[in-house]
C-alpha cells in the first residue's frame, strides 16, 4: 500500500507542470471544478485576470495562492463604469497576498467610440502608477493599439509587464523582449503569431488560454505550449517547464 502511494507520488511528480498564464476562472459556472480538473491534467498553475470590479472580487476569492493567482484590475471595457475601484486596488493587494500584479489593464481601440482612448489612458496610467508603487508587475490588454501601449510602458518606465494575447509583430515582440517583457502566446494560431514565437528566446514566452473566453478550459494550455516546443524545436516538457518558470519568475510566486 504505501509503496504504491510512493510510485504514484513520483510518477506525478514527473508530469511536466503546464501554467495558465491568463485566463478568466469567474466566468466558468463552477470554478472549483474547473481548477480541479485542470490540475488532475497536468495544469498546475493558473493566473486568474480581473477586468473589472466585480469579476476582480471573484478572482481575489478563488486565487488559493497554491495553484491559482491572480491579477486584478479595470480593463478598457469598464474603464468608465468601474473607475472608482482604481481607487481600492491598493488596499486589496495589501491584504489579499494572492493577487501578485494588476492586469488586465490597457488599451482597446476597438471600444474607442463607446470608451475615449483619452479616458482607457487616464485608467491604465493610473494602474500602472500602482504597480509601479508596489513593485508588481502588470498584464497588459492591447488590441489594436499595440504602437501606443508600447509607448505609454516606456514613458511610464514599467519595469514588469506581460502582454498578454500578444497582437504584435516580431519586430515588436524582440523590442519588448529586450527590455525583459514577457509575451504571452494564446490558443489561437496566426502566422504572424509563429514568427513571434520563432523570433523570441525561451525565457520571454508564457502560454495562456484566455478561457473561457478564447480556449474552453485552462487545460488548453496544453496545445499552446506544445505549438511553442514545435517551433523552438525543445522538448514539451522543457517547455512546459520554462512558460511555468518564466510566470514564476516574473510574479515572484
Ligand atoms: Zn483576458
Amino acid at each position: 500500500m504505501q509503496i504504491t502511494q510512493t510510485v504514484t507520488r513520483m510518477s506525478q511528480e514527473l508530469l511536466p507542470e503546464f501554467s495558465d498564464a491568463h485566463c478568466h476562472l469567474d466566468l466558468f459556472k463552477d470554478p472549483n471544478k474547473i481548477i480541479e480538473e485542470s490540475k488532475k491534467n497536468g495544469v498546475g498553475l493558473m493566473i486568474a485576470a480581473g477586468d473589472s470590479k466585480a469579476n476582480s472580487l471573484a478572482c481575489i476569492k478563488l486565487a488559493n495562492g497554491a495553484s491559482v493567482f491572480t491579477v486584478i484590475g479595470i480593463g478598457p471595457d469598464f474603464s468608465v463604469s468601474d473607475s472608482e475601484f482604481v481607487d481600492e486596488i491598493e488596499a486589496e493587494i495589501l491584504k489579499n497576498p494572492q493577487i501578485i500584479g494588476i492586469g488586465e489593464i490597457g488599451l482597446d481601440a476597438k471600444l474607442a467610440k463607446e470608451i475615449s482612448i483619452e479616458q482607457q489612458k487616464s485608467i491604465f496610467e493610473r494602474q500602472i502608477d500602482i504597480a509601479k508603487s508596489l513593485d508588481l508587475p502588470i498584464v497588459i490588454h492591447s488590441r489594436g493599439a499595440i504602437k501606443e501601449v508600447m509607448r505609454i510602458v516606456e514613458s511610464k518606465k514599467v519595469k514588469k509587464a506581460v502582454f498578454h494575447y500578444f497582437e504584435g509583430d516580431e519586430k515588436q515582440a524582440i523590442e519588448l523582449a529586450g527590455k525583459g517583457y514577457i509575451i504571452s502566446i494564446p490558443p489561437f494560431e496566426t502566422a504572424k503569431r509563429k514568427r513571434v514565437i520563432k523570433a523570441l528566446g525561451i525565457n520571454n514566452l508564457v502560454a495562456e488560454t484566455d478561457a473561457p473566453v478564447v480556449g474552453k478550459t485552462p487545460i488548453d494550455v496544453k496545445k499552446v505550449v506544445e505549438t511553442i516546443a514545435n517551433i523552438k524545436g525543445i522538448s514539451l516538457e522543457d517547455a512546459a517547464s520554462k512558460t511555468t518558470e518564466n510566470i514564476r519568475r516574473l510574479f515572484y510566486i
